[in-house]
């Protein structure tokens, strides 16, 4: 059951939340008459979440107006799987990118599951189909496919393991197997090669091509560039940035440990090698520290809109409803349940 009290919220309190942030141009600048537009629908969509025992869970990386006006929960793909698979609301409005919310579905299929982007691709999840994966198997027999949560459904239920960004090193760590066929994203199956060199964990990791548009834009010269200007910022990146750009970082990890690296660090000043989301959510929750240069926004996340998350909420299409096939959710499932598993191995 949902059991956050509704209570409306002013255009002036929703501009002090949001008035530090200064992201992607003048995509994500508040003024306070922006806010008078955004209040009603926000106040529309926590009434009617209420009134239908709708739990909204939202991406780091969409728009801040929808983090900090609607969202029940926010954060990145492994903590919003587990808000998921743990909500007793009847509906799970998805505010993020397709991949995400048929992962919700995977683990809820008696729930409803609504994306207000169903179209919203992602690069990564749009790099390999299931029939590519079936191909790899026959050419990789004796591997054990771990696949990114970023990948569609069909993609997931020909894997054997699912990881986020947040646990992929732990968990390769704990397969038995020492042969691992990495997929989608290239950069992150390098640096989980790196990573278990480092730690002096024997694996052969292959991996497959996939790249995100937006972390594989990131190079060294950045880096050097700000570590010239400003000496005593601190870098951090994403494991779907180039390898070299993340050896040449102070902390590489998911949103969810950027954030927290970022909290807790003594240093005022980053250099943030990740989408813009993050930066806003810094800006907003820890104003006295500061970002440098710029960052970058996914066009994906973006689409995400406060005018769709009330029309789906209202009446949703056919096209917003996130359906998987049974034979494929049961298989996909088993998928996910492993990281699960092995995430707890871990502890
Ligand atoms: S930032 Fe990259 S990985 Fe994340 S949704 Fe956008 S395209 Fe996909």
């Amino acid at each position: 059951m949902v059991t956050k009290q509704f209570k409306e919220i002013t255009a002036a309190q929703l501009y002090k939340k949001l008035k530090n942030v200064r992201i992607g141009g003048t995509v994500c600048h508040y003024s306070l008459k922006k806010c008078q537009e955004y209040t009603p629908l926000i106040n529309a969509i926590n009434r009617l979440k209420q009134e239908k025992n709708a739990v909204i869970l939202v991406h780091s990386y969409v728009s801040p107006e929808i983090v900090y006006g609607v969202a029940d929960f926010v954060g990145d793909s492994y903590a919003l799987s587990k808000d998921a698979m743990n909500t007793t609301a009847d509906t799970i409005v998805f505010v993020a990118v397709k991949f995400m919310g048929e992962t919700a579905k995977i683990l809820n299929p008696k729930k409803q599951v609504l994306m207000t982007a169903p179209e919203g691709g992602c690069t990564l999840a749009d790099a390999i189909t299931a029939a590519q994966v079936r191909r790899l198997r026959k050419k990789f027999p004796k591997y054990t496919f771990v696949c990114y949560i970023n990948t569609t459904a069909e993609v997931k239920a020909e894997c054997d393991v699912c990881v986020t960004s947040s646990n992929v090193y732990e968990i390769v760590a704990n397969i038995p197997n020492k042969k691992i066929y990495f997929l989608p994203d290239k950069y992150m199956g390098d640096n989980l090669r790196y990573e278990m060199r480092h730690r002096g964990i024997r694996k052969d990791v292959q991996f497959f091509n996939g790249t995100c548009y937006v972390h594989e834009d990131y190079t060294p010269d950045q880096i050097f560039q700000i570590r010239t200007e400003y000496p005593n910022a601190k870098i951090v990146s994403h494991p779907e940035c180039a390898p070299e750009v993340c050896a040449n970082s102070d902390f590489v990890g998911s949103t969810a440990q950027i954030l927290d690296y970022m909290f807790k660090s003594r240093s005022k000043e980053f250099l943030m090698l990740t989408e813009c989301g993050l930066s806003s959510r810094l800006q907003v929750e820890v104003p006295h520290k500061k970002l440098v240069g710029s960052c970058t926004l996914c066009k994906y996340m973006k689409s995400n809109t406060l005018e769709d998350i009330l029309r789906v909420l209202k009446n949703p299409a056919r096209r917003d409803i996130i359906t998987v096939k049974e034979s494929v959710r049961r298989r996909a499932l088993k998928c996910v349940q492993a990281m699960f598993t092995y995430t707890k191995k871990g502890k």
